[in-house]
């Protein structure tokens, strides 16, 4: 038999860099009757959350849980620290860092963007210019892009540590996990991290709906020196709640909560070590096949140097208008769903349509990787866009530990 058949029906598979692959056990803990919200259960379930996310987040220090997405945690951490007209540095290597720098815009802070494009890392040198002009340390914060989901590129939290302590500056460091938390390794002690955001629907395997800002003594107390701060936002309540509801600053997110519970109950039973090795070899292995397909034909992994790449997240490009041509296929085909390109031609542009991305983050494991690469084989091959040979075959030696 030859021709098309369609192939989609089945388990559909979301390959997005967020959200990501919701368990069966998140979902199953979250089909529930409401809870009581004043007594019982899930007042006594939610102050154990807290040690559980320190431990994901590495960090002794404090949490505030927000009913909230990531640009919520992002609005949050600036709310907390900062007044309008105060500076932040904002090192740039993808969307997401601008975006983060648009959001302190428009509270009225005024930024100082380094943007590095959309293919390297921080220059290194050209921040610590930066921090070595402000004599005056006008700077209040650098904020930081762990991961940067639009172009997978991988920044070193650690060295801005480094840069900040050898100019002697007393800026916060604020750090953007959302695309990496749970999924690689961050050391928000360990790296001299103030503040740091992340979010539900990525590495911690949950829907969209939560976001959570950490914080050590020096952010509360930037905190405590401001002259005013929205009692919504205002993560002091939050993460010394009197009462149950101030964790929230309402309503508690009663469902999400119990899906957390079993997110992290997964990511410690598993071992956080353990999980961010999974999701290195996961990430090789994509690595492989893309270079195996890149070898004679136009697919590219945007980040060149191997040590640069995110293990959660892979952005490419194939040239347009076969980026989008693959995405529709594959969704309509296959029932397998990649992510769309962010941030690396103008949306409505013909470019546009040259770029895809790959989420690898949270609940996947190998024959998932599996799939999504021989899905990947099945569109190219479909589609006759010229692609090298052996991919499969050298993802598998990955993960096969060859
Ligand atoms: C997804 C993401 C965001 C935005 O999160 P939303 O939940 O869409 O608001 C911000 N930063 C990074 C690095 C992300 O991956």
């Amino acid at each position: 038999m030859s021709g098309p058949v369609n192939l989609s029906a089945g388990r559909q598979y979301l390959a997005i860099p967020g959200p990501s692959v919701v368990p069966d056990q998140v979902l199953q803990a979250m089909h529930r009757p409401s809870p009581n919200i004043y007594a019982g259960d899930l007042v006594e379930m939610t102050a154990g959350l807290i040690p559980d996310l320190r431990r994901v987040a590495r960090t002794q220090h404090h949490a505030a849980i927000y009913i909230a997405n990531g640009h919520g945690a992002w609005e949050a951490a600036l709310q907390n620290t900062l007044q309008p007209g105060d500076l932040v540095l904002v090192p740039a290597s993808g969307r997401f860092a601008i975006g983060w720098s648009e959001m302190a815009d428009s509270l009225g802070i005024e930024t100082q963007v380094l943007d590095f494009g959309t293919r390297a890392p921080w220059d290194m040198a050209r921040i610590a210019e930066a921090l070595a002009a402000d004599r005056d340390h006008r700077i209040k914060a650098v904020l930081g892009v762990h991961v940067d989901t639009s172009s997978s590129i991988r920044n070193g939290i650690a060295g801005l540590r480094q840069l900040l302590d050898e100019a002697g500056h007393p800026a916060l460091l604020m750090a953007d996990c959302i695309a990496s938390l749970g999924c690689e390794r961050f050391e928000m002690d360990g790296w001299g991290v103030d503040v740091m955001v992340t979010a539900s629907q990525k590495g911690l395997m949950m829907p969209p709906g939560l976001s959570f800002v950490f914080f050590n003594q020096k952010a509360a107390a930037a905190r405590a020196a401001l002259p005013r701060i929205s009692r919504y936002w205002d993560w002091e309540p939050r993460a010394n709640p009197a009462e149950f509801y101030q964790y929230f600053g309402g309503t508690a997110p009663t469902h999400h909560l119990y899906g957390l519970r079993a997110a992290l109950d997964m990511i410690h039973g598993e071992g956080l070590e353990a999980v961010w090795d999974r999701h290195a070899r996961l990430a090789e292995s994509i690595w492989a096949a893309c270079e195996a397909w890149g070898a004679a034909g136009p697919l590219r992994l945007n980040v060149a140097e191997r040590g640069l790449r995110s293990h959660a997240v892979t952005a490419l490009r194939i040239g347009a208008p076969d980026g989008t041509r693959l995405r529709e296929w594959l969704q309509a085909n296959l029932g397998l769903t990649l992510g769309i390109g962010l941030g690396m031609a103008p949306p409505g542009s013909p470019d546009w349509h040259g770029y895809f991305r790959l989420g690898h983050m949270g609940h996947v494991n190998g024959q998932m990787v599996m799939g999504l690469l021989g899905g990947i084989e099945t569109g190219l091959a479909a589609l006759d866009i010229p692609h090298g040979s052996g991919a499969l075959d050298a993802a598998a030696r990955v993960l096969a530990g060859r």
